[in-house]
């Protein structure tokens, strides 16, 4: 008997730059042209964004010199599946891109998330670069290298960790996305305050008018804190195997809350519940202090997002979180906050807590009690 070892104990260097700033989708052209990133180029983006800026990106490109396509998918969470993944890659295939080919994802958190995937398998993996447009996909989406599509059994269940090389963040962009959108990333940036930074809450508080507004030096702060709150986590967790779970924060309950409503429900304003919810778990745990609890509440409500559980009912929501999560002898795995700017892992939440608390953020306002 003869035994062979394969090495393949390595280093690996996945480290990348987020440019973040105004007017840089003119400016992508000409750095690629300057330092090159392959010999073909595809901008993957969908219906929407396409009219908005994947066109003018495509023109650009090409006026530079850079052989590029584009390919586009109808707008919307129901193209995040297998079949727009194998629609895209057969297209690519057809246009006769390989292994040379860089991958631009120019869109939310939907076009990185399946543009991502289709680098990640496309030819055994190929480079990709994020051009994210939307406030959630700043601050969530474009950064930590988590890719995949959706199935009939939930939600990104098939999928790949393939990081990107250089995420552009071009905050002009927001400049026409809808107040809907714009409320699913506030959401978001309120988490990463909770979860990480009170000063970052702070400035929060006293700005919140202005985010609303798209105030630009208040769009560019909150992305820059925001980017850098989800690279540090990033930084210790790439794989999400333990510390990158806080980022869950909110999203317990809140995918639980999204899912009851057949996704009616925005996913800002079901993980801004899903926050609500878990400070008044806290409360009832003896952890969080009541002044805090209301700090993030009144933060919620400023920035316009719900603190009050609309008409979806409780048993579904439980439903979805026992489908959803594991769940031994009735408890379940959640992060807490201890206060403004710091949170916890517990298994000491049982269902039951959950559904006393759901009760009460039907009936009033948790600030009032
Ligand atoms: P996310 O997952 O980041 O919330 P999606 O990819 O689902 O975002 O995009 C939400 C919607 O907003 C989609 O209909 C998309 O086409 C549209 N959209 C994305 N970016 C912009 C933008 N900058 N301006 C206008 N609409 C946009
Ligand atoms: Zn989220």
């Amino acid at each position: 008997m003869e035994k062979i070892r394969v090495n393949l104990k390595k280093q690996i260097d996945n480290s990348y730059d987020i440019i973040i700033g105004e007017n840089l989708l003119n400016k992508i052209p000409k750095e690629l042209k300057q330092r090159p990133l392959a010999n073909k180029y595809i901008i993957i983006t969908d219906s929407n964004v396409e009219k908005q800026y994947g066109d003018i990106l495509l023109k650009e490109m090409k006026k530079n010199g850079l052989k590029t396509y584009l390919i586009s998918f109808k707008a919307g969470e129901k193209s995040k599946t297998r079949k727009t993944k194998e629609i895209i890659e057969n297209r690519m295939m057809e246009y006769d891109l390989g292994r040379d080919t860089l991958v631009i994802a120019v869109g939310g958190g939907v076009v990185g998330d399946i543009a991502g995937f289709v680098a990640a398998t496309y030819y055994r993996g190929i480079s990709y670069i994020q051009v994210p447009t939307t406030l959630l996909a700043f601050a969530d989406s474009s950064i930590g290298g988590k890719t995949a599509v959706n199935t009939g059994f939930g939600k990104n269940l098939i999928g790949a960790f393939h990081q990107p090389k250089r995420v552009y963040i071009d905050t002009t962009t927001l400049k026409t996305l809808p107040k809907k959108e714009m409320k699913n990333g506030i959401a978001e940036t309120i988490k990463h305050a909770v979860i990480k930074d009170k000063g970052f809450f702070r400035y929060l508080e006293k700005n919140v008018k202005q985010l609303i507004k798209k105030d630009p030096v208040v769009i560019e702060y909150i992305t820059k804190r925001n980017c850098e709150i989800k690279a540090k986590i990033v930084e210790m967790d790439e794989k999400e195997k333990g510390q990158r779970k806080i980022l869950n924060y909110g999203h317990t309950i809140g995918h639980a809350i999204e899912a009851a409503s057949n996704y009616k429900m925005t996913h800002g304003n079901a993980v801004a519940l899903g926050m609500v919810a878990a400070v008044k778990i806290s409360i009832e745990l003896g952890y969080m202090s009541m002044k805090d609890m209301i700090r993030q509440n009144n933060l919620i409500e400023a920035a316009k997002l719900p603190v009050i559980l609309p008409d979806i009912s409780i048993e579904n929501i439980i439903k979805a979180m026992r489908y959803d999560k594991k769940i031994i002898d009735d408890k379940i795995m959640f992060v807490l906050p201890k206060k403004i700017g710091d949170v916890f892992f517990t298994d000491e939440v049982s269902l039951k807590l959950v559904k006393k608390v759901l009760d009460e953020l039907k009936v009033k306002k948790v600030n009032n009690q």
